[in-house]
């Protein structure tokens, strides 16, 4: 068997330098790759306190040992940094080709340091990286943008670009590949910031495994297991484009900037009405699930519209925010987010509280350029969409992101900005889901449903123990969710194939795809323990800390209203206990700092000095 680590490619678009790398035995045995290779680099290479749209911050784009691969599932990619939203670390998942590309060119980390004088993209083959200028492109959409390179370099490039909002530091800017989206966290701002406009690999297929023979038996074993699964036949049937239905029956569809947990009349936005404008699906490399779901407005003021999606969370972003149940402004508002490079969470959201402050009277017509911002109309929600990518009038300040937005309008505005840490809340209302909840408070990059997401609380999920949504006790399946999803995104593994029953194969692919013995599941659950150690450790090195670690105001005071559904009245009320149950079950202080017993037993004893220092 060859030992196979994984290879880097740094570029510093300063000096222009661009140099090679392999990552350690130590680190890849430690780590594995994706995102564990992601906070293992950053962590070394950020000085604390650097601005995150300045010159010193890095980019990092990863795929994991099986990306490029037969095995299904397992090609997606991701950008770190740190976060000009949060401040925190950031990690942001996409799919399509491109991670398989960067595969094909050899290559498992990217790291984009310095900044460009002027606007400019990488051009990488397997032999080659080429610093471009990017002239003819600045301005375009990601669209246009992609279509250009494909183009210039010819039918077996893949891309990886930012849109007008990465170009214009909108803080919640997204890179996109194809049309699929590294959304949160405003990692497009930070390629903005550095003048890179794109990313493009031009590769044929080419793998190194470490153990090609017993790889390829357990793809195989993989397929098997996956083909038949009901949760693969349900994803690959819907995508996510049901999931209101379940979470509005529930009551926990966040509605009028999280006032309520259920949409009325909210069978308009059912997932069979969305089926009805579907005329097609889209995917990532060797996924047969082809989640995304294509739809096409065919008449009306949004005729024409076209997206790959919405999927879930932009469904409820372009409705539950304003509450309007208008499917066609729901996919007219998100084409324009990938065309332009928007995270549609945070634009979503961002939308829904200047409807709140326009309600409230903090926002006037003499302020949001004319536009009356009035729930259920859905005609300003989209207009809102270009101007924030351009930050054209009150699309400037919209902008910043809910946690600027208030501190500079005051009068107590903040208790309308629905984020944590900065990161506006996505489609799960805490109050009627509060492990959910609880991830949002503890997730490494702020308010993220993905980073452990609480099935248990939303679809009954038996594992590793069933919970009551209602219940702030359950600090043990928070952190079980929470690891178990960092050492899944070290493959990348695709979070939804989680549910497909192919996961006791992981560990084996790995060690196959490597090249050594194998990772058994305590190591497995070792490693996504070790990064979120690191992860935090990284954040409190940031002067991140307990008082940060908190819900809105509003799920803290305020009661819930679910309308027919069950949960009328829930607040989150335990939370001081609740943090201390995670940190103690975590190891961490009362403060939430990592312990120095906790960082070594971790193996992360490089990382205590710069605790000790807090
Ligand atoms: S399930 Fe969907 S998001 Fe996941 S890898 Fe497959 S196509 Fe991509």
């Amino acid at each position: 068997m060859a030992l196979n680590t994984g290879k880097i490619l740094r570029v510093n678009l300063s000096s222009g330098k661009v140099s090679k790398d392999v990552v350690s035995k130590k680190i890849a045995a430690d780590f594995i790759g994706g995102r564990g290779y992601g906070i293992r680099y950053l962590y070394d290479e950020i000085t604390p306190g650097i601005d995150a749209l300045g010159e010193k911050n890095k980019l990092l784009m990863l795929n994991g040992p099986l990306a490029g691969t037969t095995a299904q599932a397992v090609s997606r990619w991701m950008t770190c940094t740190k976060s000009p939203l949060t401040g925190a670390f950031a990690r942001s998942v996409c799919g399509a080709d491109f991670g398989a590309w960067m595969k094909f060119a050899g290559y498992e980390i990217l790291i984009i340091e310095g900044k460009a004088d002027k606007p400019v993209y990488l051009h990488i083959t397997p032999d080659t990286c080429e610093i471009l200028d990017a002239s003819e492109i600045w301005g375009k959409d990601t669209k246009e943008t992609q279509e250009w390179l494909t183009q210039s370099h010819g039918k077996n490039t893949r891309s990886a670009c930012i849109g007008p909002a990465g170009e214009n530091l909108v803080k919640y800017a997204a890179v996109v590949s194809d049309r699929r989206t590294a959304g949160r966290g405003g990692t497009g701002a930070v390629m903005g910031s550095k003048n890179l406009k794109a990313v493009a690999i031009t590769a044929s297929r080419k793998l190194e495994l470490g153990n090609p023979e017993a790889y390829t038996a357990l793809a195989k074993e993989q397929v098997n297991i996956i083909k038949n699964n009901p949760g693969f036949l349900s994803h690959k049937e819907w995508g996510t484009t049901s999931t209101q239905d379940v979470t509005n029956a529930i009551g926990i569809y966040p509605v009028r900037n999280f006032r309520y947990g259920q949409q009325l009349n909210y069978k308009e936005i059912a997932g069979t009405e969305y089926r009805k404008l579907r005329v097609g699906d889209m995917g990532c490399y060797s996924c047969p699930a082809r989640c995304g779901k294509v739809h096409t407005v065919p008449s009306g003021i949004y005729a024409g519209a076209h997206s790959e999606g919405p999927e879930y969370e932009s469904i409820w972003a372009f409705t539950g925010t304003i509450e309007s149940n208008s499917i066609e402004a729901s996919i007219a508002a998100d084409q324009l987010c990938d065309d332009m490079g928007l995270d549609t969470i945070s634009t979503g959201s961002s939308i829904g509280f200047a409807y709140e402050l326009y309600e409230k009277g903090l926002l006037k017509k003499s302020d949001t350029d004319g536009l009356e911002l009035l729930y259920g109309k859905h005609e300003p929600m989209v207009a809102l969409v270009t101007k924030i990518a351009k930050r054209e009038g009150i699309g400037n300040l919209l902008a910043e992101g809910t946690m600027r937005v208030a501190a500079k309008i005051g009068h107590n505005s903040d208790v309308y900005a629905i984020n944590v840490k900065g990161m506006e809340l996505p489609a799960y209302e805490p109050r009627g889901a509060k492990s959910q909840g609880y991830n949002y408070v503890t997730a490494s990059i702020g308010a993220s449903h993905c980073y452990g997401y609480a099935a248990q609380d939303i679809f009954g999920s038996p594992e590793p123990h069933p919970t009551d949504r209602f219940s702030e006790e359950n600090a043990d399946v928070v952190i079980f969710n929470q690891d178990g999803t960092a050492w899944k995104e070290c493959g990348v593994a695709c979070t939804f194939s989680g549910g497909w029953g192919w996961m006791p194969l992981f560990g084996k692919m790995v060690a196959a795809a490597r090249g050594i013995d194998k990772y058994s599941d305590a190591e497995l659950a070792k490693v996504g323990e070790r990064m979120y150690n690191l992860e935090r450790a990284f954040n409190i090195r940031e002067g991140f800390g307990r008082k940060h670690d908190t819900l809105p105001k509003r799920m803290l005071t305020e009661p819930l209203h679910t309308r027919e559904a069950k949960g009328e009245g829930q607040m989150v009320t335990h939370q001081d206990e609740f943090l201390d149950k995670y940190y103690s079950l975590r190891g961490w202080t009362k403060e939430g700092i990592p312990t120095a017993t906790k960082l070594k037993a971790m193996g992360l004893d490089f990382a205590v000095k710069d605790i000790k220092a807090k």
